[in-house]
């Protein structure tokens, strides 16, 4: 099987099996989205629900939030890993926003990765999120999934694995594939003990070839 064959087959089984994938944060609005990535570091997209509304009731747009002082803040992200740092990153996004970009949300990944908080994962998926662009963020479970199915080869950082799979996903679908990686690795393959007998990938993947059915070979 050809790299560019198993890609294909990876893509097909997600278009029919999660066409609608999407992020499971909760937002209604760029600021609303991008707050609650910053948040989501290191941290379960549940817990971060469970935390934004308070914030967004208090600081209703990013104007609000840039006049919010730590000691103010604090207090809403507490249960949330690393808030000392959150805390500091959400007031200096929302102060820079309103003073460098006339209180929009910039949407380019050059611009976002300007703000305090954002580096190249969150500004993907700020930008594939709310506006479509074909950018691929690389979290823990993309990586790991893409590396373990074969979709990356060697690929030691995120950039390169970013790289990898923006060269074989057509453009359209990139933003999907995003939600496709990381809800697959998720749910299905999990980090410690991938759940393969559930998995439709199987006839692709390159790790369960090589580590789970050692005798059966799979396609490829
Ligand atoms: S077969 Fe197993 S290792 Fe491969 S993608 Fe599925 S769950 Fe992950």
């Amino acid at each position: 099987m050809t790299r560019k064959e198993r890609y294909a087959f990876v893509l097909d089984y997600f278009k029919q099996h999660a066409p609608n994938a999407e992020t499971e944060l909760i937002y209604d609005n760029p600021y609303q989205l991008l707050v609650a990535v910053i948040l989501s570091a290191q941290c379960t997209d549940k817990r971060v629900n469970m935390t934004t509304p308070a914030i967004f009731e208090e600081y209703p747009d990013v104007e609000a939030l840039s006049h919010a002082t730590f000691d103010e803040l604090f207090p809403l992200i507490r249960s949330i890993s690393y808030p000392n740092n959150k805390t500091k990153h959400l007031i200096g996004m929302a102060k820079m926003v309103v003073d460098k970009f006339h209180g929009e949300i910039p949407m380019t990944v050059e611009e976002l990765v300007e703000l305090p908080g954002v580096g190249r994962k969150t500004a993907n998926v700020i930008t594939s999120v709310v506006d479509n662009q074909p950018n691929m963020a690389v979290d823990t479970h993309v990586f790991r999934v893409a590396a373990r199915i074969g979709l990356t080869l060697n690929a030691t950082t995120p950039l390169a694995t970013e790289k990898q799979l923006l060269e074989f996903i057509p453009k359209e679908l990139v933003h999907i594939a995003h939600h496709w990686l990381i809800l697959h690795g998720r749910y299905i393959c999990i980090a410690r003990t991938p759940k393969c007998d559930e998995c439709g990938l199987k006839p692709v993947c390159k790790y369960y070839q090589k580590n789970v059915k050692p005798g059966v070979k799979a396609i490829g």
